[in-house]
């Protein structure tokens, strides 16, 4: 499937229809969880009806991007070629604030499992502001691996590169650094934004991957009897 042609349904409710169990805090994509009763195929306890585990601000970022790059402009030959690559910019922003949005998703979540009390939370928070210090500093000690050892590990579990995908991002984020600081738009093109769109799905699924490694054990262990 080539979710760049995907024009008539929203993106989000195609690659961020993630479930998580309100018991174990499993998150997966078994759809059977929206329906009261269905039994949880992890910890099998029954479930109160479905919840989403992104937060709207990830679906909407989502289906924004999927909005910029179909916008006509965005993609038409010639004639107004400003405007065409003003599409890709907005994609490759949106695209870097995903990849924000997650992590610090992931960090919440990692913090309420590890019962770090709220106000010792919102000062890790505090101290760590920038991406780079969440992801090289509070994420390592949160989880005890840095950030680069996570995706290797990730990925030899699963069928999706998650090397790749950390070297696709780097590239993204220097391009949209070099725009937003320096004002040079020439790193952020069509085959940019493709990538972008192309790389919605790993870069969920990578989240989705540390959540159930090491937030999701904690309650389960929590939940059993
Ligand atoms: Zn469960």
């Amino acid at each position: 499937m080539d979710v760049k042609k995907i024009t008539h349904q929203k993106l989000s409710l195609l690659l961020a229809d993630f479930q998580i169990c309100r018991n174990c805090r499993v998150v997966d994509r078994d759809q059977g969880r929206i329906r009261y009763g269905h039994k949880c195929g992890t910890c099998e306890t029954p479930g109160e009806g479905g919840l989403m585990y992104f937060e709207v601000s990830i679906l909407v970022l989502i289906d924004l991007m999927q909005e910029a790059f179909h916008t006509p402009g965005g993609y038409r030959q010639g004639r107004d070629r400003s405007i065409r690559e003003a599409h890709n910019v907005s994609v490759v922003l949106f695209f870097c604030s995903l990849r924000e949005i997650l992590l610090n998703w992931l960090i919440e979540h990692l913090c309420w499992a590890q019962k770090i009390p709220r106000p010792v939370y919102e000062r890790l928070f505090a101290d760590s502001n920038t991406y780079a210090l969440r992801q090289n500093n509070l994420l390592p000690s949160l989880t005890g691996k840095k950030w680069k050892v996570l995706a290797a590990q990730e990925s030899r579990s699963s069928k999706l590169d998650y090397i790749e995908l950390d070297e696709f991002m780097r590239k993204t984020v220097d391009a949209r650094n070099k725009f937003m600081h320096e004002g040079k738009r020439w790193g952020i093109d069509r085959t940019l934004a493709e990538g972008c769109i192309d790389h919605i799905w790993p870069l969920l699924n990578f989240y989705v991957a540390l959540h159930n490694r090491y937030v999701h054990p904690l309650h389960f262990a929590k939940s059993k009897p």
